[in-house]
């Protein structure tokens, strides 16, 4: 029977936002040993959907008690700051004592995002790769699935048999991941196949809102054409564009072709599709409105019901990618503007809604926001509030990235602020679709505009209401802004597209 160990490390971090530890785990999803396994065979599930994935295909397989899963650990936790080195070496001490403890294994299955930096290295998740091949040792098979914003060392490339990374942005098919790390390892494990890797990074860290996958989008057209590519030789293409906050030497588009025991095809088609990548270079450019103009959008909007409503992304305060989500650039000029029928979905902020809670639903008080906050941007704001509701924030998404999937905001409140209404939320997170808005009794398609803090993810959840042309992206300040001109980078391999706009890549030979 096989034994497959399962375990993962899920961060994205941002170099500019604050460090974090053991509680934004806890908060988020930390799960062990046999919860694992409950949780991946349940629905709806919190768990990480790559894990999910894995589990159907092999009980499909095998039955389920036809293989025997061995859950160690996964903690994943929302975007943050890099992650602090005294939590991180517990968790690697957890990660090492559940695979000593395993016995003998066939496979370990790393359900890993990619993107983390810790507080003492930039790279963490290649901390966690040669731990995991170092206690298996060679002969195991160790496949993993990455988020397509992770970046590539040379140590994750050489302690896993094959790394897999997302091909849809939003990300829509981490399920799917999942199945395919299940199909590839099975068939290494019942055929032996040797898989050969090669990867070639590009100097490339496209803006956020550049990488999006649908058509008509330079990093989907990308994916697409290494789909094509695929064979009897070639076990997997990915092509992951990485995450530019994370402000690492291992940052650049990058590309992997896993081949069946072919490592000169495998390096060849790297190279093509790496060359098809750069000569599209020019195409990842930023299309943002500033705040005026989409203040003035909001207003009419508001002022004319017949006008096709509107929906505004803040990319540049985007949980989803460290961002704090309780910046109030935009909520600041919609106000001072009276800006009606706006809808802002979802505020981070614990005090104020306490504040809320105090003053019970329907009462009115003085909202204070951020008073508890330390992060650059997020700046404090007052503002009359009358309190609509109060929740608990939970609920069972049924659009884009949460469809299927358990949701919790933790404590909510819904806050009248003259024509706008604000949902505050108690743990911290993007609005990822029309859910979090419904599922709190408020009016969607009623709503003149909606304010998302979301980079975009949230159009997976948005699209069956709004089509692209009604999305606007806003340039404001914050942690995330996609203006990457904006911060002081330190890791970030020089000279890198577009930050430095005369950058030259030449293919290795
Ligand atoms: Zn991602």
């Amino acid at each position: 029977m096989k034994r497959i160990a399962i375990l993962g490390f899920s961060l994205e971090s941002n170099a500019f936002a604050p460090p974090c530890k053991r509680w934004d785990f806890e908060q988020r999803g930390y799960y062990r040993g046999a919860e694992i396994t409950e949780l991946a065979r349940k629905e709806p599930s919190p768990l990480y959907n790559g894990i999910r994935g894995f589990y159907a295909v092999m009980d499909e397989k095998y039955g389920v008690d036809g293989w025997e899963p061995v859950p160690v650990t996964h903690a994943a936790s929302q975007p943050a700051g890099p992650v602090e080195e005294g939590f991180f070496n517990e968790l690697l001490a957890e990660f090492e004592a559940g695979l000593k403890a395993a016995g003998t294994l066939d496979g370990v299955y790393i359900a890993e995002h990619g993107g983390a930096t810790a507080t003492h290295t930039h790279d963490p998740d290649g901390e966690v790769f040669a731990l995991v091949r170092r206690c298996v040792g060679p002969a195991v098979a160790v496949v993993a699935s990455l988020d397509l914003h992770c970046n590539i060392s040379e140590v994750m490339m050489d302690s896993a048999d094959i790394l897999i990374g997302y091909r849809e942005n939003p990300h829509v098919d981490i399920y799917e991941r999942g199945a395919e790390a299940a199909t590839l390892m099975d068939e290494m494990l019942t055929t032996g196949v040797k898989p050969t890797a090669y990867r070639v990074r590009l100097p490339l860290v496209a803006p956020s809102v550049t990488q999006l996958t649908a058509e008509g989008h330079p990093y989907g057209d990308l994916i697409r054409l290494g789909q094509t590519k695929l064979d009897d030789r070639v076990m997997n293409i990915s092509i992951v564009s990485g995450f530019a906050f994370a402000d690492t030497p291992k940052n650049g588009m990058t590309v992997i072709v896993t081949t069946r025991n072919d490592p000169e095809h495998a390096k060849a088609l790297a190279i093509e599709l790496a060359k098809a990548g750069w000569a599209e270079h020019e195409r990842y450019q930023t299309n943002m409105m500033a705040l005026d103009a989409a203040v003035a959008k909001a207003k009419a909007v508001g002022a004319d019901a017949v006008l096709p409503s509107l929906l505004f992304a803040d990319p540049a305060d985007n949980p989803g990618g460290g961002g704090r989500g309780n910046t109030t650039y935009i909520l600041k000029a919609f106000l001072e503007a009276g800006v009606h029928g706006a809808v802002f979905a979802v505020f981070y902020d614990p005090a104020l809604v306490e504040q809320a809670q105090a003053a019970g639903e329907g009462g009115t008080f003085r909202a204070r926001m951020n008073t508890q906050e330390t992060a650059n941007y997020s700046d404090p704001l007052e503002w009359d509030a009358r309190v609509v509701r109060l929740h608990d924030g939970e609920f069972v998404g049924r659009h884009g990235m949460v469809a299927g999937k358990s949701v919790s905001l933790g404590d909510t409140a819904i806050l009248a602020l003259d024509g706008i209404t604000l949902i505050v939320i108690t743990k911290r997170q993007q609005c990822l679709s029309t859910d979090f808005i419904e599922e709190l009794g408020l009016d969607v398609v009623g709503a003149r505009s909606i304010v998302v803090k979301s980079r975009g993810h949230f159009r997976a959840g948005f699209q069956h209401l709004f089509p692209p042309e009604r999305i606007i992206e806003v340039d404001v300040p914050g942690l995330t802004s996609p203006n990457l001109a904006n911060f002081d980078w330190k890791g970030l391999p020089r000279p890198v597209y577009p930050l430095d706009p005369e950058t030259t890549w030449t293919p290795p030979v």
